[in-house]
């Protein structure tokens, strides 16, 4: 069926944005279409421009007139781990209070707290607790959100949760899109030796299980010095190539370990957090498909310094940003707040950091047909109360999203 918006104030088509494939943005690339319409079938954008010019053929479509409005791509949120049991709110106190990493850990805080909490649930507790955080999401104008498994770290309960993710899935397809990431290899628990260990029995024989199924679309490694090491990063894309399954991996947090440099040359489909990574890791990056995700609500959470982006963004990377939203270092979900707030602190300009929560953060799920409002792209957007789109990232911590 066709449908026609009419009369929309504005619409960020991001037309130019998607021409230049998310790279070196201007101000202009935002390519905002006044007093617009929209023209769309179930699978894509038929047309788009002013509504004056709208042609013929289209106006005898059923209108909704949108005056008052603006449109936007799909509000993309590339990263998350939302399915978790429990909270860290005393951690996070503890935190403020002074403590370090080492007293919290002896409290018993931390992401093995997190692994308790999940494993304490029932998966019917665990599929409320999810449905409950996509919706909350989905109300701020997010129409695609990646969710990561992670808090499982054994056998059974991964795939218990991966298997969640894929209900989910299942039950928002036609109004939020997710998309599943099986991230085992988020940390190793105790009762294994080694990372290797943890990797050969339980992250690659599960990941095998579920190829099988076809449940997985993208793998996750946490490739930091003490969790995952340069080896079990390669052992792991290897089996994803093998098993042609999209690969991802959360890098150089801590320090410059090469992972961001790694993960470009490998052909992953992002990575993520990036505060350490020098030259040599950026121009991997702008020389390859691979986005670079940042996650500044971690920092601002944490009280941590953040990534230097307009080093990434200067060198012609792929730049998106994500919220990380999860129970320890980042427990903020709302991606377009935190867009809206890292906008003045890490120099993006509007462009900049519209494309970094649609267009980009679409490409770092590998979806390649959606992120900008032109003819044959897929018809998701974001459609916001507001009289122009500035008014959006303008006014930190109100919501102007309307489900129409
Ligand atoms: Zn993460």
């Amino acid at each position: 069926m066709i449908k026609h918006y009419c009369n929309i104030s504005q619409i960020l088509s991001l037309k130019k944005a998607h021409e230049k494939d998310g790279r070196n943005l201007l101000p202009e690339d935002l390519s905002i279409i006044e007093n617009a319409s929209l023209v769309f079938n179930d699978d894509e954008i038929l047309w788009t421009g002013r509504t004056a010019d709208l042609p013929a053929e289209y106006l005898k479509e059923e209108r909704v007139d949108l005056t008052g409005h603006c449109l936007t791509p799909e509000i993309v949120d590339s990263h998350t781990h939302l399915i978790f049991g429990g909270d860290r709110a005393l951690e996070y106190s503890m935190r403020l209070n002074g403590a370090d990493y080492e007293e919290i850990a002896k409290a018993g805080g931390g992401i093995l707290n997190s692994m308790t909490g999940t494993n304490s649930m029932e998966k019917h507790e665990l599929l409320s607790i999810g449905r409950e955080r996509i919706e909350r999401l989905a109300s701020y104008g997010v129409g695609t959100i990646e969710i990561k498994s992670g808090y499982g770290l054994n056998f059974d309960k991964e795939y218990e949760v991966t298997q969640i993710i894929n209900e989910l899935k299942a039950e928002f397809k036609g109004r939020v899109q997710i998309l599943n990431t099986y991230m085992a290899a988020h940390a190793i628990p105790k009762s294994f030796e080694s990372s290797d260990q943890y990797l050969s029995e339980v992250v690659i024989p599960l990941l095998e299980k579920l190829a099988t199924e076809n449940i997985v679309d993208a793998v996750d490694i946490f490739h930091e010095e003490g969790y995952f090491n340069t080896e079990d990063v390669k052992k792991l894309f290897s089996k994803c190539k093998q098993l042609q399954i999209p690969f991802k991996s959360h890098a150089d947090e801590f320090n410059d370990n090469k992972g961001a440099k790694l993960a470009a040359n490998e052909g992953a489909l992002s990575t993520d957090h990036l505060l350490q990574t020098t030259s040599d890791g950026i121009s991997a990056l702008a020389s390859s498909d691979t986005v670079a995700t940042l996650l500044p609500g971690t920092g601002y959470f944490l009280g941590k310094p953040q990534a230097n982006a307009r080093n990434f963004l200067d060198a012609g990377v792929k730049v998106s940003i994500a919220s990380d939203y999860n129970p320890g270092s980042c427990h903020w979900d709302n991606v377009l707040q935190i867009a809206a707030i890292t906008a003045p602190n890490l120099k993006f300009n509007q462009t900049e950091i519209w494309s970094a929560i649609t267009l980009n953060a679409a490409h770092a799920l590998g979806l390649k047909s959606q992120g900008a409002i032109i003819p044959g792209l897929a018809p998701r957007f974001s459609v916001f109360k507001v009289p122009t789109v500035h008014h959006i990232t303008y006014h930190w911590g109100r919501n102007f999203f309307i489900s129409i």
